[in-house]
């Protein structure tokens, strides 16, 4: 299994790196996806693949909360960064109007600038959405056809912006909000409709602990060993063998990120 979104470079996981990664090897998860939110994040995510070559890939971009640092030379950063083998996307980017941490006419232009570096590297983009749906459609529409691949990570939208997102042809990544009884019960029936070369699946850890995880672990932080939990919810609600459907997913996500 391959987990397509770990952020290993969160202070979180600074004292205990190795082990969070040996856990992950023992519990089945051959290769992860490193995140990179900013400049520096990115390149941090990069030098920790250089720790385990086999093991991590990472992407390189600016999340749209940090879209207000970025300056005239954050753009060129990212390009150098994309040009190392261990990158194999521009991400995390994208829109986040649920918490606005960065103003939204300067997240809708450091997205849209992130959308051009990858159309012109020709490489995926990795993006982020939350409650910015239309905003992020409109974006992306006109580049999709210039990008080999997209992802939106963490999906946690209605029918109608599934449908929508995948008539733009994009990967979808379900994380562990879907093992949540009360938030995730929209979700829970969505996955059905996600066709399995479209779908993969994501700790997101440090956040998104699966909140049915028994017994409770002692700690909330997240980490990658549990992804095979949260693939089985998903084989789960969609009436599938885990069996059968987990080598569907890391064929998908092998494809996606060219591992
Ligand atoms: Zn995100």
């Amino acid at each position: 299994m391959i987990d397509v979104g770990i952020n290993l470079t969160n202070s979180r996981f600074e004292k205990d790196r190795a082990e969070v990664v040996a856990r992950a090897i023992e519990a089945g998860v051959e290769q992860l996806v490193v995140i990179g939110t900013d400049v520096d994040e990115s390149r941090h995510a990069a030098q920790l693949c250089s720790l385990w070559p086999e093991i991590c890939v990472s992407t390189a971009g600016v999340h749209p909360h940090d879209a207000k640092t970025v300056t005239d030379l954050s753009l060129p950063e990212i390009r150098d960064l994309a040009a190392l083998p261990q990158v194999r996307a521009i991400g995390e980017c994208g829109l986040d109007f649920n918490r606005d941490f960065s103003p939204r006419p300067q997240q809708e232009a450091v997205f849209e600038a992130q959308l051009a570096l990858a159309a012109e590297l020709n490489m995926p983009v990795y993006m982020h959405c939350r409650d910015a749906f239309e905003r992020f459609f409109a974006i992306l529409a006109p580049w999709r056809s210039k990008l080999p691949g997209a992802l939106l990570h963490c999906f946690t939208g209605t029918r109608a912006e599934l449908e929508a997102c995948l008539s733009l042809d994009l990967h979808i990544g379900i994380t562990g909000w879907v093992c949540d009884e009360r938030r995730g019960t929209e979700l829970r029936e969505l996955v059905r409709h996600i066709p399995a070369n479209r779908l993969m699946v994501e700790t997101d850890a440090p956040y998104l602990l699966p909140r049915d995880l028994r017994p409770k672990p002692k700690s909330s932080r997240n980490e990658p060993c549990y992804l095979p939990h949260i693939a089985r919810v998903i084989a789960e609600c969609r009436d599938e063998a885990p069996q059968s459907l987990l080598p569907q997913l890391t064929h998908t996500s092998r494809a996606f990120f060219m591992l």
